[in-house]
């Protein structure tokens, strides 16, 4: 049975924005030793705003649109900036076989053309050669039948909340904070040194987002947990495999929200530490 306390722990928690779904995690959060963090949405805004543009023999307004038509009905974080930047409407009945690639970017057909938006990844994949763009910053290579069109610089922010909340993780005794990122190392390490995370892996595809947990999991002690933060968008397969899988309900993929143990509604990183310390006064009560 369930001590009782631990329904005021539970309710506790909810009222400053943490659900969490069980008297089991309740119990593991007041164990967690290390926190492993995704990047975008997660640490940072996931608002990207458009900040450089670099046609290459188009206007920039073709490499808008064809940038904008590629990420048209994508769900990532990176995709509204551009259809924002591009602003105009989108005739659907242009657009045929998307594919999103995870890690990766999106190819579509555009009026019967190949079009590829995303990472260098996606280029090299493609055997596209295209100019790589050196600014910290996140870049979408954009390709049309082949050959390179440009590149789209932009850039999201880290959240207000996120370096308190890594402070906050630390001070209450959280051995190891790390980030795992499918973007590009620049903008990784400065995001992980700006807010003085222990570890940080870059450039990692949802596959090697698994691995990298496997091993951290094997680092934590027998009696200790890990806790994954993220979003769901690439990362579903790590939010399971953690000890307690911690999802952001407001930017959060309604399948992270309902596969999570712990949602934090308001999407601020520092909500955890609170849980944290919830969860260990519970269990302190109890035994
Ligand atoms: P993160 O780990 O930061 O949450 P993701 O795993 O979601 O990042 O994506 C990793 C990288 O893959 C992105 O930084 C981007 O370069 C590329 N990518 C993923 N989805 C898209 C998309 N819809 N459009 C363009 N690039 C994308
Ligand atoms: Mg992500």
């Amino acid at each position: 049975s369930v001590p009782l306390s631990f329904f005021g722990g539970i309710g506790g928690a909810s009222k400053c924005g943490v659900l969490i779904k069980g008297s089991n995690y309740l119990e593991a959060l007041a164990k967690t030793e290390t926190v492993v963090f995704d990047k975008t949405g997660t640490l940072t805004k996931g608002s990207f705003a458009v900040s450089g543009c670099f046609p290459e023999k188009i206007t920039k307004e073709k490499l808008l649109e064809l940038a904008a038509y590629a990420e048209k009905d994508s769900n990532h974080p990176i995709s509204k900036s551009i259809v924002n930047a591009y602003g105009k409407e989108l005739n659907a009945s242009r657009v045929a076989d998307v594919q999103e690639i995870a890690g990766h970017g999106i190819s579509i057909s555009l009026d019967g053309k190949t079009v590829l938006a995303g990472n260098s990844r996606l280029m090299n994949l493609n055997h596209i050669k295209f100019k790589p763009v050196r600014e910290t910053g996140t870049v979408v290579y954009v390709a049309e039948d082949g050959i390179s069109r440009g590149a789209i610089l932009i850039e999201d922010e880290v959240k207000e909340d996120a370096a308190f909340a890594i402070r906050e993780l630390k001070q209450s005794g959280i051995r190891k904070t790390v980030m795992l990122t499918g973007d590009a190392k620049a903008v990784g390490e400065n995001v992980a040194q700006r807010l003085g995370l222990d570890e940080v892996y870059t450039e990692l595809l949802p596959a090697d987002k698994v691995s990298h947990m496997e091993q951290l999991l094997s680092q934590t002690s027998e009696k200790g947990k890990l806790a994954f933060v993220g979003d769901g968008i690439n990362d579903a397969p790590v939010l399971a495999r953690a000890d307690i899988g911690i999802a952001m309900g407001g930017l959060g993929s309604d399948a992270a929200i309902e596969a999570a143990d712990v949602v934090i509604m308001t999407d601020e990183p520092s909500k955890i530490a609170a849980a944290m310390r919830i969860s260990r006064k519970t269990l302190r009560i109890v035994h």
